[in-house]
């Protein structure tokens, strides 16, 4: 056993989030805006954000929140490249080494003047201010409530680029049927890019299975519905897709009643690649450490479990 998966499981077990915070750890599920060092932010920009402390009944009152404590403050390009560095420098303070972020297609244009090369060089300059130890695996985001034509003109700055890393869509997943995206997820597929979605939080089982199987997907944002479903639970583990969860989010959108029923321990059990992310560290105050400690803590997973899937996250 190496040494950081001791240190790992010896903090655990000691309830130590300042040790945990120095083992090498994945961030793979973070929607960067939201993903911020919140001391940092109010100290360097004078902006306090507070996190909520009750479950929230829908994506609306997410969104709400959004309005008020990100999108207000900082408006422009200057706000999210405060924003980005903020959550660089909240990855480096939670031992971080890789971490997986973009942006959204649509703020090419409004942002970074239409222009791909802008967008790497803002990006480029503020990562190696703020956090040039960290792998940093550019991800390019799409909406659901998108339609297919515009997201096809959006993205075509972007086809074939190797800069960037993977294809995430995210949003409503009751916008509009999976099946309707199958072109962008083909033609990202010959870009080399790694596919990801956001299914099977407010989804069924039988979402996640379609969304894997038509968009030939590699990983699943959240996918935590497909633990109603042994099936399903099968087709994952045959196809090693892996899920990207994010257990403090899930309890606070109410997907889960508790971190302790949390379903990351039986899709793990069954043989399924899993993940454990911060999703969004301002909103939720999940950052990756307390994720890990909290759900020893439930008694969700042993502390050997919890290391195997800091391991998969590294690879
Ligand atoms: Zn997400």
């Amino acid at each position: 056993m190496n040494e950081a998966s001791a240190l790992f499981k010896a903090a655990l077990c000691a309830g130590d989030l300042a040790a945990l915070r120095q083992i090498p750890k994945a961030d793979l599920h973070n929607h960067f805006m939201l993903g911020g060092d919140r001391e940092w932010i109010a100290e360097r920009w004078g902006v306090r954000i507070e996190a909520i402390q009750a479950p929230l009944k829908s994506m609306a009152e997410m969104d709400q929140w959004s309005q008020v404590s990100i999108n207000t403050p900082f408006p422009d390009r200057t706000g999210r490249l405060r924003l980005l560095e903020a959550t660089l420098r909240q990855a480096v303070k939670d031992g971080v080494s890789v971490l997986e972020i973009g942006e959204d297609v649509w703020a090419l244009k409004p942002f970074y003047h239409g222009d791909v090369e802008d967008l790497l060089a803002s990006w480029k300059a503020v990562r190696e201010a703020a956090a040039p130890q960290i792998e940093l695996r550019f991800q390019i985001g799409i909406s659901r409530h998108c339609g297919v034509p515009y997201l096809m003109e959006k993205l075509a700055p972007f086809w074939d680029r190797p800069e960037f890393y993977s294809l995430d869509l995210y949003g409503d997943e009751q916008a509009q049927p999976i099946e309707n995206f199958i072109p962008l997820y083909r033609r990202a597929r010959q870009s080399g890019w790694v596919l990801k979605a956001h299914v099977g939080e407010w989804g069924s089982a039988q979402d996640v299975r379609q969304a894997v199987e038509c968009l030939d997907l590699d990983e699943v944002q959240h996918g935590i519905a497909a633990a109603q479903d042994p099936a399903v639970m099968e087709l994952l583990r045959q196809k090693q897709v892996r899920l990207n969860i994010t257990p403090t989010s899930n309890r606070l959108l109410g997907r889960v009643a508790s971190l302790a029923d949390h379903p990351i321990a039986r899709l793990k059990r069954a043989g399924i690649p899993v993940t454990i992310n911060s999703d969004d560290v301002l909103i939720f105050d999940s950052d990756v450490s307390k994720e890990y400690l909290r759900l020893y803590k439930a008694g969700t997973l042993t502390a050997e479990e919890l290391n195997e899937i800091r391991q998969e996250g590294l690879k």
